[in-house]
């Protein structure tokens, strides 16, 4: 599988500094920060900052270090967020498009953390 890398997407332009953000939580290979339309009370976009499409192209190509820090750079922000499971009802969701039938917007991967309110069940009928 060949994966074509835009660098004109939002993210990337994020990353370069171009456009500003609502940074959550920086680290040597991962960026957090809040989704512009969020969709739960708390709603935080988790990139890498190499050059990948998907988690299927990130899982596939990153660096171990890449994966090791993107996926603890997941646990700081629901750490931070103070949403881990376990408490007070809390408790959050991951989701990351892909793809036309994923409906991915943005061409860089990046995980949804969605929380801070009950978020129903996972898919509705398309
Ligand atoms: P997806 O459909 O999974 O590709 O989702 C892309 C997400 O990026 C959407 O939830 C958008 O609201 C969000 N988004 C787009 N532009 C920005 C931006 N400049 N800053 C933060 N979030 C953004």
């Amino acid at each position: 599988m060949a994966y074509a890398y835009d660098d004109q997407n939002i993210f990337a332009k994020i990353l370069r500094g171009e456009i500003p953000n609502n940074t959550v939580l920086e680290t040597e290979h991962s960026l957090a920060f809040r989704d512009i339309a969020p969709q739960a009370p708390d709603h935080v976009l988790v990139i890498p900052k190499g050059p990948y499409v998907t988690y299927d192209h990130f899982a596939a190509e990153a660096s171990d270090a890449e994966i090791a820090d993107f996926t603890r750079a997941i646990a700081q922000v629901c750490a931070k967020l103070g949403i881990e499971p376990g408490t007070d009802g809390m408790g959050y969701r991951l989701i990351s498009n892909a793809g036309e039938a994923g409906v991915q917007e943005v061409p860089h991967l990046h995980i949804h953390i969605l929380s801070g309110r009950p978020l129903g069940r996972m898919l509705q009928k398309a």
